[in-house]
């Protein structure tokens, strides 16, 4: 590709990009928001209109008044555009959300998995399955569907939807992404789960005008999404943002990755649980275990306390050090788990202050995002949503000029 025709696709995904955070915004604004020439914004929404991917719509009332009853043309999203899947792969369960081309969910469905651990190509066959069952739903045929996105848990390489690793699968190595396409039927994106749930914060959520911010979830593991310059990073091998296990303690608790040390070993459930000496042939689902756990502490309980305690130190111990190499804008902690205020409590958002690089202004924003499986599915959605953007791009212009 020339270095023109390079600049001009990244010209149209920055435009893209901006109508979606927008929502709806004129030419003019668009050319000032994005630095782009208005000549060429004129060109390239032409396209997008003549493609059917954006919509004129009249400007919004407060507009209006400001420039005195003229009314100017602003461009939106065509939601009808084409229609995405999304899908979070969880530990016994898949949760579906079908979106449309502006992000609006049109339909959901929850199914549970066959098994907690399966062949690549058995957790396909289900995808399958339960997208159609929640296409029906929605009234949609799986003709109409443009891409499924799909968050697992894991290491994911994905530029091309290679999983190295994943609690979900029996095999090593699986090229998830053709496994899945050729069963389903059409293009497929998979990506880590906590990478969508950044990528779905920054096109829905506390990100949507933040070039620099990290997401942090806690649910049975830790894990991060980093967004810089308004842009997901992933690192090289696709194995970066591991922040669960970066070390907090030399030769400290034994981490479930095999290593000693890891931020997750002292925070995670199992973690927790372990600590407490809660037997694993306990019948209680862990999260009820945890709350537990943290009643006892409120209640007093000195060894309750201290486990609880330490998980606190430990993260803001990691949360500050995430502060310390990347100074973002905000870090959003999300998540299921996140329900559970030890991880955020008074004592843990001091800690974390005290061990940041002190200078004189104001530290990060800390917010927290309690979510559970569907707005997981929202960011593989989100993420699904990119990758027909990114070919309907592709395929701008070629016949224009
Ligand atoms: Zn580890």
């Amino acid at each position: 590709m020339s270095a023109s025709r390079d600049q001009r696709s990244g010209s149209k995904r920055k435009i893209l990009g901006a109508i979606r955070s927008a929502g709806r915004i004129a030419r003019i604004d668009l050319a000032k928001k994005t630095g782009i020439s208005q000549a060429t914004v004129t060109t390239i929404t032409a396209e997008m209109l003549l493609a059917g991917l954006i919509h004129e719509v009249p400007s919004d009332d407060e507009d209006r008044n400001a420039r005195r009853g003229r009314p100017r043309v602003g461009l939106a999203l065509r939601g009808e555009a084409h229609t995405v899947v999304g899908v979070k792969i969880s530990h016994q369960s898949l949760s579906i959300v079908l979106l449309d081309f502006s992000g609006d969910v049109i339909g959901e469905h929850s199914a549970p998995l066959a098994a907690a651990v399966q062949p690549a190509v058995d957790v396909a066959e289900q995808l399958r399955n339960q997208i159609a069952i929640a296409a029906e739903k929605a009234g949609i045929s799986m003709k109409q569907v443009s891409a499924v996105g799909v968050g697992m848990p894991g290491i994911v390489d994905a530029t091309r939807g290679f999983v190295h690793w994943s609690p979900s699968l029996t095999e090593r190595n699986q090229p998830f992404q053709d496994i899945a396409q050729d069963v389903i039927g059409c293009p497929v994106f998979v990506d880590n789960d906590a990478n969508l749930v950044a990528m779905a914060e920054l096109m829905f959520g506390h990100g949507k005008n933040v070039q620099d911010f990290i997401v942090v979830t806690v649910e049975s593991g830790v894990g991060m999404g980093i967004v810089l310059g308004g842009e997901l990073y992933r690192g090289t091998r696709g194995c970066g943002a591991e922040f669960g296990h970066t070390k907090v303690q030399l030769d400290g608790a034994l981490c479930r990755c095999g290593q000693r040390g890891c931020l997750e070993a002292y925070v995670a459930d199992y973690a927790l649980l372990r600590e407490a000496d809660v037997g694993q042939n306990n019948k209680q689902s862990s999260a009820r275990q945890i709350a537990v756990l943290l009643k006892s502490a409120r209640d007093g309980d000195a060894t309750a306390q201290s486990i609880v305690n330490r998980a606190g130190r430990m993260f803001a111990m990691g949360l500050a050090n995430l502060v310390n190499v990347f100074d973002p804008q905000l870090i959003i902690l999300a998540g299921e788990r996140v329900q559970f205020n030890h991880l955020y409590a008074d004592e843990v958002m001091d800690s974390i202050r005290q061990q940041i690089v002190q200078i004189d202004l104001p530290p990060p924003d800390i917010v927290i995002h309690k979510w559970g499986d569907l707005m997981w599915a929202r960011g593989a959605g989100a993420f699904a949503i990119h990758g027909v953007s990114d070919m309907a791009l592709k395929d701008l212009g070629e016949h224009a000029s």
